[in-house]
């Protein structure tokens, strides 16, 4: 356990730093497990960050409740942002429901509306926000730092995280009692939109199950990029 002892410590620093030198900031929770361990750091040292996360009106039940777990656990409310009703509706109508399993653009569409504007919204006049992403995660996350610039939302971007391994964070979680999604329980590691996460078996890459029909170099929803179009993760990346 002195590995994440360690790992424990930095994180608090980083978070503490965060508060002290980049007010306002805020976390984007996706209420993944990850996110419970920063989660629970930011609200037993009662840190000045805000927290939000995204209900993109796809999200599985399971997931949801962690809102409930999180205000029963630490009476706290997690901020919801949600997409405009009106974008959502378009797409719809002109596209179809899942039409996001058609080609990559259209799932990248689905993901600007359902998830990238409202992130937009949420991160409005602040000077930075946090992740919880980790480098182990996917070959898209490979070069994650724990702080690196973000222009496109014109702050500077926290992954506390970013070493974390797989093992550290569950290791946290149990040490802690630190409520998290029960699809984790059930070949879910990484959980996304309802019918954009599918249970992965064993030794499947841990985000298998995330848009598993499209290239792993296209894994990702956008809001981690510097312009917040999936096009241009591999050129991060690289
Ligand atoms: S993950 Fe799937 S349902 Fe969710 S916003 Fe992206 S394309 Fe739409």
């Amino acid at each position: 356990m002195t590995q994440l002892a360690d790992l424990t410590a930095a994180t608090r620093a980083t978070l503490a730093r965060v508060a002290a030198e980049f007010s306002p900031a805020v976390f984007a929770s996706s209420l993944a497990l990850e996110d419970m361990v920063l989660t629970d750091l930011i609200l037993r040292a009662g840190l000045p960050i805000g927290i939000f996360s995204l209900d993109t009106g796809r999200l599985h039940p399971e997931t949801l409740a962690v809102l409930d777990a999180v205000k029963a656990t630490y009476d706290h409310e997690i901020a919801v942002y949600r997409p405009d009703p009106a974008a959502v509706e378009a797409y719809v109508s002109a596209k179809g429901l899942n039409a996001f399993y058609d080609s990559v653009e259209l799932r990248r569409e689905c993901c600007h509306i359902r998830k990238v504007e409202p992130l937009g919204r949420a991160l409005a006049g602040k000077r930075a926000w946090i992740t919880g992403q980790r480098r182990a995660q996917s070959a898209t996350r490979a070069d994650l730092a724990v702080q690196e610039d973000d222009p496109a939302h014109g702050m500077v971007k926290f992954n506390p995280l970013a070493d974390w391994s797989e093992e550290d964070v569950w290791n946290y979680i149990r040490s802690n009692n630190v409520p998290y999604n029960v699809l984790h329980d059930q070949g879910y590691p990484s959980i996304g939109c309802a019918p954009c996460t599918r249970a992965i078996q064993p030794g499947e890459d841990i985000r298998a199950g995330r848009w598993w029909w499209e290239n792993p170099e296209s894994k990702e929803c956008g809001l981690h990029v510097v312009d917040g179009k999936l096009v241009r993760i591999k050129s991060v990346a690289a």
